[in-house]
């Protein structure tokens, strides 16, 4: 008895506390590995049953056929399934954004084409934000194409009303079921509204019909905004970037209620995009470090967008902590946003010439593609990174020839703006 009221104790103290308190310890107990401090690495194919009883029941409940009884455990059955590490992980995932469930997959891209496939049928159609990360564009408009699948795209400053009556006059409105939305946008920062996307959503919806709002917030990483409280339904990250955080893993995931993620999970047995024990291992790891490694990146990132946006050679600066009052865009992120992120871009003055000479006169700063890691990345948006859309959509979406896209990294400060400075001047 006192045992149990010490755990209960325990239990509500830890349940209270921030989720950076909790990323050495939830979902692990040392118990299962003659009390190691940090979890093993479950390096295991399959798991064995206590009794074909045992073996029947998970594979029900691992296959949807039933829904589980209140004091059942989940049993383990095979790495394609389940793994502990896998567990754990998404136990403390869940943390962060205070969500039900949450899937693992062995990349971005495999949560992100999951979840198109589970929750868009042939016929259907859906909205997008435009820009959009590039293979996210390459999935929608080259491989759900082929399933009958149409999409329709909306920018910035589209109105909940423009946006209703763009779908109300399409034919497939009666199939409309998802929005997807990737706010801020990358590379411009520009930022989309989720009360607003949530509210085209609830108008399409109906009893028997429910139209998700999913949204990718790999940009914002689980600390600077928390889409589940502004009404999405689906929360979606390439783990690869913020919560991966050392360029050394490839990862994703995605979190929402219960009833959702069990949908996501049967189709993941099936498609097979579970990580592996090892890199579900590294991301623990990560996970351990997330909320000061974003902190310092954010941090860093204040100081170098205030440098570049006082810079003669700089001619714009794309910036969520530069925003200026009064704007829209300032009344967005201030309802959605908790932090302003590391992630900046700027026009250089000039053109490709000076954009690519900067690139290559960077020192501390690599010349990269991938973001939110404990390193600084520079890149070229234009031709690298959003190099496959259209000429006349870059130019809607300010993706010119003189934008440079700046990761920013935990080095110190002071050597990065050196860099930025030499490298400017080289330009
Ligand atoms: N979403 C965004 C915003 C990204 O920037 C990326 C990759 O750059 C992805 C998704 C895809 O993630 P991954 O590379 O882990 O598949």
């Amino acid at each position: 008895m006192a045992f149990f009221v010490h755990l209960t104790i325990k239990f509500f103290q830890m349940k209270n506390m921030q989720p950076e308190s909790l990323m050495m310890t939830a979902g692990y107990d040392k118990e299962w590995s003659e009390g190691s401090i940090k979890c093993p690495i479950f390096q295991t194919s399959t798991f064995v049953f206590h009794s074909a009883e045992e073996g029947k029941a998970f594979f029900e409940l691992a296959y949807g056929l039933r829904t589980k009884d209140p004091n059942e455990n989940v049993g383990l059955i095979y790495s394609r399934l389940n793994n502990p590490n896998v567990e754990i992980l998404e136990d403390r995932l869940k943390i962060w954004d205070k969500a039900e469930d949450c899937a693992s997959f062995n990349s971005g891209m495999s949560a992100i084409s999951t979840v198109f496939l589970e929750f868009l049928k042939p016929g259907a159609l859906f909205l997008y934000s435009a820009p959009i990360y590039g293979g996210t564009h390459h999935f929608i408009k080259h491989v759900l194409t082929q399933f009958g699948i149409e999409s329709l795209a909306f920018g910035p400053n589209h109105t909940a009303e423009d946006i209703i009556e763009m779908i109300s006059s399409h034919p497939r409105k009666d199939q409309f079921s998802m929005i997807y939305v990737e706010t801020p946008a990358n590379p411009t920062n520009h930022l989309f509204s989720l009360k607003l996307c949530k509210k085209v959503a609830d108008h399409f919806s109906s009893e028997h019909h429910k139209v998700i709002v999913a949204v990718d917030n790999t940009y914002m990483g689980p600390i600077w905004q928390s889409p589940l409280e502004h009404g999405a339904d689906l929360v979606i990250y390439s783990a690869t970037k913020y919560i991966g955080g050392h360029s050394d893993l490839i990862a994703g995931a995605v979190l929402g209620s219960k009833d959702l993620l069990l949908r996501i999970k049967v189709l993941r047995t099936f498609l097979g995009n579970l990580p592996s024990p090892n890199t579900s291992w590294l991301l623990l790891r990560s996970l351990e470090t997330l909320k000061v490694r974003m902190d310092q990146q954010e941090k860093n990132a204040i100081q170098i967008a205030q440098y570049l946006s006082t810079h003669a050679k700089v001619a714009k600066v794309y910036f969520l902590g530069l925003l200026e009052k009064g704007t829209s865009q300032f009344e967005i992120f201030t309802t959605q946003c908790k932090g302003v992120g590391a992630m900046l871009s700027f026009e250089i003055k000039g053109g490709e010439k000076e954009a690519f000479a900067f690139l290559n006169h960077l020192k501390l700063i690599q010349l990269a593609v991938s973001l939110g890691s404990t390193e600084s990345l520079a890149e070229h948006p234009a031709t690298m990174t959003h190099i496959d859309i259209p000429e006349n959509e870059k130019k809607e979406m300010n993706i010119t020839n003189a934008l440079i896209r700046l990761s920013v990294g935990v080095e110190h400060v002071e050597d990065l703006i050196a860099d930025i400075g030499q490298a400017l001047e080289a330009s």
